[in-house]
């Protein structure tokens, strides 16, 4: 061992020979210490033989940010419109006439009396127009009812429109050909 002394604080401090003739760090003070080089010794380097200060603690990460909120949940869709709840004193009445459904209703009708002879063409077509109209409405707004109806309108109409439009052109042909 090597005595050096402080040239600070003037301690007495024992070095190991290995780090003669070089610098370092006092224990008491800190400060800079130059310790006796013996002869032939080799040319001086800072090193410090005090015990290494402990590096500080690594700083703590930053805290993952917080996730951010979800966005607002989208308004639900406007309600689409919707006819009027049927009365209650249409009852269980709804299902059998549609009376929401006027046009399916005279179309049901119509197609139905259009089976009578020589006014059936008049009431057949529009049957058939006012089943096409019943049907539209009824599958716009299922709530009224009246798709059967307006398919009766429709068949009935269309097939007698079909039969009594064949006679009227049929007996047109004849009369012409008679004349
Ligand atoms: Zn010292």
């Amino acid at each position: 061992m090597i005595e050096a002394e402080c040239p600070n604080c003037h301690a007495k401090l024992s070095v190991p020979e290995q780090y003669a003739g070089k610098s370092g760090k006092c224990k008491s003070c800190g400060a800079s210490v130059t310790v006796p080089a013996p002869p032939g010794a080799a040319p001086a380097e800072s090193v410090g033989w005090a015990p290494a200060e402990e590096a500080p603690a690594a700083p703590q990460p930053p805290p993952p940010p917080v996730a951010p909120a979800p966005p607002p949940v989208q308004p639900a869709a406007p309600p689409v419109y919707a006819p009027p709840a049927p009365a209650p004193s249409g009852g269980a009445m709804d299902g059998l006439i549609p009376t929401k459904n006027p046009s399916a209703l005279i179309a049901y009708y119509l197609g139905v009396f259009s089976i009578i002879p020589c006014i059936g063409l008049v009431l057949a077509i529009p049957a058939l127009i006012l089943g096409i109209k019943g049907l539209q409405f009824a599958n716009q707004f299922p709530q009224v009812k009246g798709k059967a109806h307006a398919l009766v309108g429709i068949i009935m109409g269309g097939l007698f429109t079909l039969i009594y439009g064949g006679c009227l052109i049929l007996w047109i042909i004849a009369m012409a050909q008679g004349g």
